[in-house]
């Protein structure tokens, strides 16, 4: 049976697609995103997450790790990755969900009458089901039967991707998808591959691809102070994109929400000092995007 790794299902969404929506984080990504606002999500498998906020410096946790991997520090738990062997018994034994598991096996049947849920208010309100993560297209298999599944059952589906796939995937998928909101980071290769980890090149191919089938479909660009915003690069997302067939692109201002995960995930944020942005502080951006040929919206927050 196939199954996949998800790391969170939020019912009633209203910003990811038309209408009430069901959100599926896929859990595992390919890329390495300097600004990702869920890095709990990068690695397929189970992991404890630590939310400070949350702690009431009981002590449980620590007592739990066989490894002796926790400690506390200025009154917040600290843990030693290099020790830590992600049996998940501190998450286990945390009596108020400070520390949790995040990740979980779902089979598709169980995810399916998950979502069907709320089939009464996607019904009335034009909405469905979003698949999100991580990159759902790294279980692209599980993917394909899901989307399979919705559509048997008359729901609207939509997927958030970085298009980080290999074309014959992607179109795989492209064949029982409704919606899809794609990504793109920078248009220059290599600096795209110094800010995520990977090359962009399967993303245009990807966002080509998309177009040519015609599916409904919104461009986003995360917009990073400092890592993609300056007026040369919007001149190059016009030229990339406009050459693979996109004419509207969607900014998303940068904003620190993953920052507390970060901390969570006991890894290092690398944009501490890079200021959130406001719709406003965008205009100058989109104004040379839409000199460069592109219809510009602004609007919602980078994930
Ligand atoms: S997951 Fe790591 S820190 Fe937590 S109990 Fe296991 S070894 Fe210790
Ligand atoms: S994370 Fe949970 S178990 Fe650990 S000290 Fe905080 S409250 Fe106690």
């Amino acid at each position: 049976m196939t199954t996949a790794a998800i790391f969170n299902i939020q019912r009633f969404s209203i910003h990811d697609g038309p209408g009430i929506r069901t959100t599926v984080f896929f859990k595992g990504c390919p890329l390495r995103c300097l600004w990702c606002a869920n890095p709990e999500s990068r690695k397929t498998v189970p992991e404890p997450l630590y939310m400070k906020k949350k702690c009431a410096g009981c002590g449980t946790c620590i007592s739990a790790c066989p490894e002796h991997a926790l400690q506390f520090s200025e009154g917040t738990v600290i843990r030693d990755p290099r020790i830590c062997k992600n049996c998940l018994r501190c998450a286990e034994a945390c009596p108020v969900e400070a520390m949790t598991v995040q990740g979980k096996t779902w089979d598709l049947e169980a995810l399916l009458a998950e979502v069907k849920k709320d089939k009464d208010f996607y019904d009335s309100s034009g909405g469905g089901v979003t698949l999100s993560g991580g990159e759902p297209l790294l279980q692209h298999r599980f993917v394909n039967e899901f989307l399979q599944a919705l559509r048997e059952e008359g729901i609207h589906s939509t997927m958030e991707t970085s298009g980080f796939q290999k074309p014959e995937i992607f179109a795989e998928v492209l064949k029982n998808l409704d919606f899809l909101y794609i990504d793109c980071k920078h248009p220059d290769s290599e600096i795209h591959r110094q800010l995520t980890g990977q090359p962009n090149e399967p993303v245009l191919q990807n966002i080509a691809q998309a177009v040519r089938a015609g599916i409904p479909m919104e461009v986003r660009i995360p917009v990073i102070p400092g890592c993609n915003d300056s007026e040369e690069t919007a001149r190059r997302f016009s030229e990339v994109l406009l050459s693979a067939g996109v004419r509207e692109v969607q900014l998303l201002p940068f904003h620190q929400l993953g920052k507390a995960k970060w901390e969570g995930m006991f890894m290092p944020y690398a944009l501490e000092e890079a200021k959130a942005l406001r719709n406003e502080d965008l205009t100058d951006f989109a104004a040379c995007l839409e000199k460069g040929g592109l219809s510009v919206l602004v609007g919602s927050a980078a994930g």
